[in-house]
């Protein structure tokens, strides 16, 4: 079905190509790797988000709704997506600037073909300091049961599953292609037997659609060493109609989670990390490891801009600096114009020394960007999530 809503006449795909002129190199850029690469607010460059595809089989309303990515949409063409063997050369330059943690998300990263030939070449790259990478994946589950122990052996760690509801119907309509959460079950089964823990459950909470899902949830999930994640519905993008009052601030999830289960607030695991984390107390009001923790993501009423540490490869090489950038830099033409690597760490060494990204944190302190650029936000199905 086409949409004649304004949005649909966006011309996405002419966005994704804009990409940013290159920032000047500072003098004494750091390319030795015993300092950390800092941007301008002094956050390190940690975490790479690499997005393998901009095609997904779901239609979250919230990420790809169905009126945009219609049968009409144009996505990359495979000439324009890095190849795996693109793909680890900047990511080798990447680990050698102190990333420690690559992620790989899409678009639903589990249909790229051969996506095991990538992992098994990320896995063997490491730190400078001669760590292995924490690798992991981000997918929406419906072809883990197949492909769990496939990534498993090709040296993934672990996997984060999104799953937005146990009613069926609920989950249905959210992924509006009819695909069932029992498929989703199996798939999340089947990591957990193949080793790909600890497992997170991501659920983006709308309120009104699937809120009353958050309890259900958390009862099945309590106590299974899976850990559960409530994410805030986000104002990513341009074509998901985002509105303030479907936003279930984290606050009110816990609270709801409180009514159900005593819970008492754990320390992070790591600076930058996204979520809060929360454990179920046991009857003396301490941290009860068997039944587990969850977490809330709060992107929109607590944002967590100031040790963000991370840097996203959208599928076609340009690398953007905050989730909700409008343009990224090009570094698939750095990539394909020489098989030195120089010129690849210094620009990435340039634009990470330049970086000043912060919208979560502006979000909060000025109306949300409701302006022309505001609208040209990039997808979220296009750089991940
Ligand atoms: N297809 C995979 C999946 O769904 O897990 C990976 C890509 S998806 C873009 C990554 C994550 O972004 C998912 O957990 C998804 O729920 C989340 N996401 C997408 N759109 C969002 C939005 N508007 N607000 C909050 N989270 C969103
Ligand atoms: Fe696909 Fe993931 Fe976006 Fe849903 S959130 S449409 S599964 S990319
Ligand atoms: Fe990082 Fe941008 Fe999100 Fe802030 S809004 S936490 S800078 S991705």
């Amino acid at each position: 079905m086409r949409n004649s809503s304004p949005s649909r006449t966006i011309p996405l795909h002419d966005l994704r190509q804009q990409a940013l002129p290159l920032p000047k190199a500072s003098t004494g850029a750091a390319s030795d790797a015993r300092s950390p690469l800092i941007d301008t607010l002094g956050r390190p460059l940690r975490d790479l988000r690499i997005s393998v595809t901009d095609r997904c089989n779901f239609r979250c309303s919230y990420c790809m709704p169905k009126e945009v990515f219609d049968k009409d949409y144009v996505y990359l063409p495979q000439t324009s997506l890095l190849s795996f063997e693109e793909i680890v050369r900047v990511a080798r330059q990447f680990v050698g600037l102190g990333v420690q943690k690559i992620r790989l998300t899409g678009g639903e990263p589990l249909l790229r073909k051969n996506l095991e030939l990538l992992i098994e070449q990320l896995a063997r790259l490491r730190t400078p300091d001669g760590q292995p990478l924490d690798i992991t994946l981000t997918t929406n589950g419906s072809l883990l049961a197949r492909k769990a122990r496939a990534l498993r052996d090709a040296g993934l760690q672990r996997v984060t599953v999104s799953l937005d509801g146990l009613n069926d119907s609920v989950f249905r309509q959210m992924n509006d292609v009819d695909f069932p959460v029992s498929e989703v079950l199996e798939g999340i089964a089947a990591a957990q037997q193949a080793g790909l823990g600890p497992i997170k459950v991501n659920m983006v909470v709308k309120r009104g659609t699937n809120d009353h899902e958050i309890l259900p949830m958390a009862r099945h999930f309590r106590g299974t060493g899976i850990v559960l994640r409530f994410i805030e519905y986000m104002d990513v993008g341009a074509t998901n109609g985002w509105r303030m009052d479907e936003v279930m601030p984290s606050a009110q999830v816990i609270e709801q989670l409180r009514s159900a289960y005593p819970l008492v607030a754990l320390e992070p695991c790591a600076p930058g990390e996204t979520a809060q984390r929360w454990a179920y107390a046991d009857s003396h009001g301490h941290a009860d490891p068997q039944a587990g923790e969850i977490g809330v993501i709060s992107s929109v009423t607590q944002a967590f801009c100031g040790d963000c540490n991370r840097a996203r490869l959208s599928t076609e090489g340009q690398l953007y600096l905050c989730l909700f950038a409008h343009q990224g830099y090009d570094l698939r033409s750095i990539v394909r114009a020489s098989e030195e690597d120089g010129a690849l760490q210094q620009a990435i060494t340039s634009i990470w020394q330049a970086r000043s990204d912060r919208y979560s944190l502006l979000r909060a302190t000025q109306a949300a960007d409701s302006s022309p650029q505001g609208a040209r936000r990039v997808e979220m199905s296009y750089i991940g999530g």
